[in-house]
């Protein structure tokens, strides 16, 4: 059941309040430059608001009130009971207002809103939860020293974090980021994606009226180039996490080596291997979570299962199944609950498809899709796409599309598909199906992959750490492995008399 009907969602997108400044130690504000950016609505080519377009010296203020927040112990030198209650508030905020922030997701980066809705605020609400209920449950350790001596080894904030972070999971990927930076006692300058600011403003102000005090959490919107790098190369930010591609994951590694070496921790992309064996126990479910797997979310996933390994004594019969699938994620009006999937994010991204399908029809069989379509006259669409007889040279089974386009490829026995599956520059997830206990936990230990899913695809919880091997990064979003990423340890070290 859709939590509203098309022509609800229509309405309260009309009424929709959506914030475009800056919000800096507790202020929305403009830049200092007072220049604004369009934040345009894929789905029409509408421009939904102007946004202030921070730069060098917006990063420096930001940085500024977050380090005087730090360093003034209003939030870094709290009790942790304050904290947690702080963070739960927000948590129920983020639900008091799911329609805003899904609409404000959807249409500033076309995912459908129902999606946004169901999946990505719910999401955030129940991570800031989690790492709110963390705060009082983490013990520091004593060390095993000797007698007459007393090691006291302490988990300690490391001051002014900046997130950097991508446009297709906005607020969640915020989320990922903020929550267990805050949660640990840190400050945080937050920049979003140029393409969807707007769920990240709306929560930093949902944010303060949690409690949070002023500076502790700032966002700053802009460009990658501007925004992005001042905030990667600024002297007195202490850490780096960034969500994003691989080329530019490593440039905040060349940013950090050229300004103050500050930790840098890289969620980046991913080109995932789904794994269909033979003997799969349901092979309808592996194809319906094979469709999910790479068209959920237009395709626009880190850990997309784009790369679809088939067994190839039953790889005709999968993909007939795959086909009879498509008709379900059509794309369509974002705001329509109907609508398979929603609009491409925007223009580049849609030329960067578009490029990729070309290349695809050249060099292997397309089955189904392959074309940019218009909804309602307007807008940044693309169809399902299935190209078979891939190979893995084929530069489709090689590089992140991130868009709606799957590549099949065929094997003929399990060495075959754990070394075609590891043959990439990535290891973010995999998947894999199997009925056979032996064969799932023999080809899970071989796979160069955050996550291997069995039997499911995109396994992932708070409870999990989520993130990559090889070129899509290192260091873990989720789970309590992503406060170390917030903390550093400090021994502090005291000998007495005995
Ligand atoms: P992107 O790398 O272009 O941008 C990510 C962020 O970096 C944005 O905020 C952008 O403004 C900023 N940026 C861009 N150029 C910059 C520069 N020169 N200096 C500093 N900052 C800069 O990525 P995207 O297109 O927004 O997102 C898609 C990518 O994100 C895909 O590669 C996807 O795999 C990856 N991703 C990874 C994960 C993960 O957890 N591993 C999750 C989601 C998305």
């Amino acid at each position: 059941m859709a939590i509203h009907t098309f022509q609800e969602w229509q309405e309260l997108a009309s009424r929709l309040k959506v914030r475009s400044q800056a919000f800096i130690n507790g202020q929305f504000v403009d830049a200092v430059s007072k220049e604004t950016f369009d934040n345009i609505n894929p789905a029409t080519g509408e421009i939904i608001s102007k946004v202030s377009a921070c730069d060098v010296e917006d990063v420096n203020i930001a940085v500024e009130a977050a380090r005087t927040s730090f360093e003034n112990g209003v939030w870094s030198k709290t009790d942790p009971q304050f904290r947690k209650k702080v963070l739960l508030k927000l948590a129920d905020l983020i639900r008091d207002n799911l329609d805003e922030l899904a609409l404000l997701e959807s249409l500033d980066m076309g995912k459908k809103v129902e999606d946004a809705a169901t999946v990505d605020v719910p999401g955030s609400a129940m991570f800031w939860q989690w790492y709110a209920e963390a705060i009082d449950k983490i013990y520091d350790e004593v060390a095993p020293v000797a007698p007459g001596n007393l090691a006291h080894v302490s988990r300690e904030p490391l001051g002014v974090v900046g997130a950097v972070v991508p446009w297709n999971f906005p607020l969640d990927m915020a989320t990922w980021k903020c929550a267990p930076a805050l949660a640990t006692g840190n400050s945080v300058v937050l920049k979003p994606a140029e393409q969807s600011p707007s769920s990240a403003l709306f929560l930093a102000e949902l944010a303060k009226d949690a409690g949070l005090p002023d500076g502790v959490l700032n966002v700053v919107p802009g460009f990658g180039h501007t925004a992005g790098q001042a905030l990667g190369r600024h002297m007195d930010v202490d850490c780096l996490t960034f969500t994003g591609s691989t080329p530019i994951g490593k440039l905040f590694q060349i940013y950090a080596g050229e300004s103050n070496m500050k930790q840098v921790w890289l969620e980046t992309g991913g080109k995932s291997p789904n794994i269909v064996f033979a003997d799969a126990e349901n092979l309808d479910k592996a194809a319906d979570m094979a469709i999910f797997g790479i068209f959920f979310n237009q395709g626009e996933v880190c850990s997309a299962n784009s790369r679809l390994l088939v067994e190839a004594c039953i790889k005709d019969e999968f993909v007939e199944k795959l086909k009879q699938r498509l008709a379900s994620c059509q794309p369509g009006n974002p705001l329509d609950p109907d609508s398979g999937i929603g609009a491409i994010v925007d223009k580049n991204q849609l030329e960067t498809i578009k490029r990729y399908i070309e290349i695809g029809k050249e060099t292997a069989r397309l089955v189904a899709g392959g074309e940019v379509v218009n909804i309602e006259g307007k807008g940044c669409f693309v169809q399902p796409t299935i190209f078979d007889e891939v190979t893995r040279q084929h530069q489709i089974a090689r590089e992140e599309i991130f868009g709606p386009v799957l590549s099949v490829m065929t094997f003929e026995s399990e060495a075959e598909a754990i070394e075609i599956a590891n043959d990439t520059e990535f290891g973010l997830a995999a998947s894999v199906w199997t009925g056979s206990l032996s064969r799932a936990h023999r080809v899970a230990d071989k796979l160069v992959a955050g996550t291997v899913s069995v039997n499911t695809v995109d396994a992932l919880s708070a409870m999990t750490p989520f993130g990559g091997f090889k070129q899509s990064g290192f260091g873990r979003d989720l789970s309590l492995h992503a406060l170390d990423k917030f903390t550093g340890l400090k021994t502090t070290w005291i000998t007495y008399e005995k």
